[in-house]
């Protein structure tokens, strides 16, 4: 039997992907998954890190850890939801092309219903328990980002 690793071209061709994460092999194994569902995809090591790429470059989804140093994802995702309202992202990037909203997806350990909460309190959009997996992660991006 042959399993095909062609990447779905349609899938992701017009988005990029943030990763947000500082465990190494949590994000290797995202870039894998989103490189074999289509996306493009850049990785961060911390908030911090992500503030200043996302200052730089486009991105339509950000999959966000929660438990980083440096600037977690949390005040990470409050301090991008700032920026937006302030319309840093409109003046930075050319109007129009860029969303208003950044979709932000938590990479939650547990999936407890209070963890939610203070993700979504925190700005985040959505949810997703490590390790991620294709199939939720293709389900959620679908959900996001469209077909
Ligand atoms: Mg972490």
């Amino acid at each position: 039997m042959v399993i095909s690793m062609q990447p779905n071209i349609d899938a992701g061709e017009s988005h990029r992907i943030l990763i947000v994460e500082d465990t190494v092999i949590s994000q290797t194994l995202a870039m894998m998954q989103l490189k074999t569902l289509g996306y493009q995809a850049d990785c961060a090591n911390h908030g911090q890190e992500a503030l200043e790429m996302l200052a730089q470059k486009k991105y339509s989804l950000i999959l966000m850890d929660c438990q980083m140093p440096v600037l977690d994802g949390y005040a990470a995702t409050r301090e991008i939801r700032r920026l937006e309202a302030d319309g840093f992202y409109l003046d930075r990037f050319s109007l129009g092309s860029f969303p208003d909203h950044i979709i932000i997806v938590a990479l939650t350990a547990s999936l407890m219903s209070e963890d939610r909460e203070v993700c979504i309190a925190a700005g985040m959009d959505d949810y997703l328990s490590k390790p991620v997996f294709k199939e939720p992660l293709a389900k959620m991006l679908n959900r996001w980002l469209g077909g």
